[in-house]
């Protein structure tokens, strides 16, 4: 254990912000050291209130699992979108990326996760059970399978359509291939693979 250099305060600061992703232990330090040099106005003291009111009031949404301050979420919410379009995400950050994107115009339904039997995680640990329950809900003619294109990813699709078969509900999932200003010499060759076999008419 090295010798502590600042307050027990500042330490503990120090702690937390090393647990979050992408700060390792030298960066939380530094993100600590410029949090407190600007205390006054401009950082720390609005961060610890915007923390504070964003701890008070964040919830899962009882809908699509997504994480909102209110219930139903903003996307739920939203009057505008296309309600028989359901795209099926692992993760909050997921959704975020396809709303980012401006991909789709439909609802969401974030799983919290994928199936993964050696890690212990089955059906009942994710949010699959209300997925089914939405679909056959009535109103529904596409669930897109917006699912990683991992080994979890891809047991999580197989199960969800098997789940769905015989709803007449159309299940999609995402293609798997050369990405956008992709040069063929530098992708994987498990990409390649998939682009070849999922290859469409010109
Ligand atoms: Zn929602």
């Amino acid at each position: 254990m090295t010798q502590s250099i600042a307050g027990p305060e500042i330490e503990r600061l120090i702690q937390l912000l090393a647990r979050l992703p992408g700060l390792g232990p030298r960066s939380a330090r530094r993100a600590a050291l410029h949090l407190v040099k600007k205390k006054d106005t401009t950082l720390l003291e609005p961060l610890a209130r915007v923390t504070a009111e964003a701890a008070a009031n964040v919830r899962l949404c009882s809908v699509c699992g997504n994480v909102d301050t209110r219930d139903p979420c903003s996307v739920c919410a939203d009057t505008r979108r296309d309600d028989t379009v359901i795209v099926v995400v692992e993760d909050v950050a997921d959704l975020w990326a396809l709303e980012r994107a401006g991909a789709t115009r439909g609802r969401y339904h974030v799983l919290g996760g994928s199936l993964s039997p050696l890690d212990g995680i089955g059906p009942d640990d994710l949010n699959i059970a209300t997925l089914i329950e939405r679909t056959r809900a009535g109103g529904v003619a596409e669930v897109i399978l917006a699912v990683n294109a991992t080994v979890e990813g891809q047991t999580t699709a197989h199960y969800i359509t098997d789940q769905l078969s015989g709803t007449g509900v159309k299940v999609t999932r995402l293609a798997h291939g050369v990405p956008v200003g992709g040069e063929l010499d530098y992708l994987d060759d498990g990409t390649l693979a998939a682009a070849m076999k999922s290859r469409t008419p010109f």
